[in-house]
C-alpha cells in the first residue's frame, strides 16, 4: 500500500494534534506513538482502507481495545516504506528548524529550547522508526508547551518590568521638570536660566552666532504687595511669567530670574532683536488692566527692562551684569522702559 504523507508544518500538524487528543480520550485510546500515527492519518483522511475499518468499528460502539489498536497499527503502517519515514522525518526536521531560528536568541530560555531542540534534530536523524519519530516529535510537543508556559511567564515578566520603567521614567521626568522650574510661574529658575547659559555661551566662540539677554524687573512691586497682599503680587509675577512665555519661541528660554525679576536668554538674535522683543513683552504688560475677582483694578502694572549682546571672550557674570544695569538705567529714566547696555 501506498502512503502518502503530505507536506504538512506545524500549524497543521498542532491542528491534527488538537482534532486528534479529545477523539483518543473519548475512545479511551493510549496515546503511544503508534496509536498517534493511526489517528493522525484518520483525521488527515489520506488512508481510505484506514478511514472505512475505524468508522465501521465505531458504529459497533465497541470498545477499542488494544488488540484492535494494535491491529490497526500493523494492518496500515508496520510495512510502511522507508522513504516515508524520511519524508516525515524531514518534515518534523524542517519544523523544528524553523522553530528553532525563528526563537533563535530571544533569551536563555529560548536558547536552552533552541538546544533541545537542536537535540531532537540529531535524534531524528537516527531515527529508524515511524514510531521513533513520533516519540520524538511527542517530546518537542511537551517541550513547545514548557516554553510557551514559560514565554507566557516571560511576557508578564517583561509587561512588569516595562510597567516599572515607564513608572520610573515618568517620576525621574517628573523630579527633572521640579528641580528645573520655578514653582510659582513654571518658567526655568535661576539654576536653568545659568546652566542654559553657560552651556550657549561655551559653545559660542565657536559657532560666532549673537547672544542676547533680556532683563526685566516689575515695577514698584513692593506698592502691588502692600495694597493687595501676596497673594495678588503672586498672580501679578504670574501674569508676567506667561507674557514672558506667549511672546518667546523654541529655542529661547524665559526664566524667573529672582522675586519679580525677570530673563530671557535668546540664541541667534542681535541686540536690536533683543531690544524689539522686551519692547513688545513692556508694551503687552503696560496694556492689560488687571482686575481683582471682586473688579477692583490693580492699576497700571508695568515692568523696566535691559537688555545686552554677548561680547566675545567676557563671562555669564559680565554679560549679566551689563544688562542688569541697562535695566537699572530704565528705572532711573522713569521705568515702564527698555535700555540697551553698553
Ligand atoms: P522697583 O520699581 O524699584 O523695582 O520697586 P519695587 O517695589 O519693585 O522694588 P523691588 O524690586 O526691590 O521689590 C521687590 C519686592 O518683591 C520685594 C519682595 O517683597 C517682593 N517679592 C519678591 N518675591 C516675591 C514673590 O514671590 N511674591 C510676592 N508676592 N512678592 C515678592
Ligand atoms: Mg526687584
Ligand atoms: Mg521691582
Amino acid at each position: 500500500m501506498d502512503i502518502r504523507v503530505t507536506e504538512t508544518n506545524i500549524e497543521k500538524s498542532a491542528e491534527i494534534l488538537r482534532m486528534a487528543l479529545p477523539m483518543l480520550s473519548r475512545n479511551k485510546i493510549p496515546v503511544t506513538p503508534e496509536n498517534y500515527t493511526v489517528w493522525f492519518h484518520y483525521i488527515q483522511g489520506d488512508i481510505q482502507e484506514l478511514n472505512d475499518q475505524i468508522d465501521r468499528h465505531l458504529q459497533t460502539n465497541k470498545p477499542f481495545s488494544p488488540e484492535f489498536n494494535d491491529t490497526l497499527y500493523r494492518k496500515h503502517f508496520e510495512h510502511r516504506q522507508i522513504n516515508q519515514i524520511e519524508s516525515a522525518r524531514n518534515q518534523l526536521t524542517n519544523a523544528i528548524s524553523e522553530t528553532s531560528g525563528s526563537i533563535g536568541e530571544t533569551s536563555n530560555d529560548a536558547q536552552r529550547f533552541s538546544e533541545i531542540l537542536d537535540n531532537f534534530n540529531t535524534s531524528c536523524d537516527t531515527a529508524s522508526s515511524i514510531s521513533d519519530v513520533l516519540g520524538v516529535l511527542k517530546d518537542v510537543l511537551g517541550e513547545t508547551q514548557l516554553m510557551k508556559d514559560s514565554m507566557g511567564q516571560m511576557q508578564v515578566q517583561f509587561d512588569t518590568r516595562t510597567a516599572e520603567l515607564n513608572k520610573l521614567r515618568e517620576e525621574l521626568d517628573q523630579v527633572r521638570h521640579q528641580a528645573s522650574t520655578d514653582p510659582l510661574t513654571s518658567l526655568a529658575n535661576r539654576g536653568t536660566f545659568n546652566d542654559t547659559l553657560e552651556t550657549l555661551l561655551s559653545s559660542s566662540e565657536a559657532s560666532r552666532k549673537p547672544i542676547t539677554l533680556v532683563m526685566f524687573d516689575i515695577d514698584h512691586f513692593k506698592r502691588i504687595n502692600d495694597s493687595f497682599g501676596h497673594l495678588v503680587g503672586d498672580k501679578v509675577i504670574r501674569f508676567v511669567a506667561d507674557i514672558l512665555r506667549k511672546s518667546t519661541k523654541g529655542g529661547d528660554t524665559p526664566a524667573r530670574y529672582g522675586g519679580e525679576e525677570f530673563a530671557i536668554i535668546l540664541p541667534d538674535t542681535q541686540l536690536e532683536g533683543g531690544i524689539r522683543l522686551a519692547e513688545k513683552i513692556r508694551a503687552a504688560i503696560c496694556a492689560t488692566n488687571l482686575v481683582k475677582s471682586g473688579g477692583q483694578s490693580l492699576g497700571r502694572i508695568t515692568v523696566s527692562g535691559g537688555v545686552s549682546q554677548y561680547q566675545n571672550g567676557e563671562d555669564a557674570d559680565s554679560f549679566i551684569y551689563r544688562a542688569d544695569k541697562a535695566l537699572y538705567e530704565s528705572k532711573n529714566n522713569g521705568r515702564n522702559c527698555i535700555s540697551r547696555a553698553v
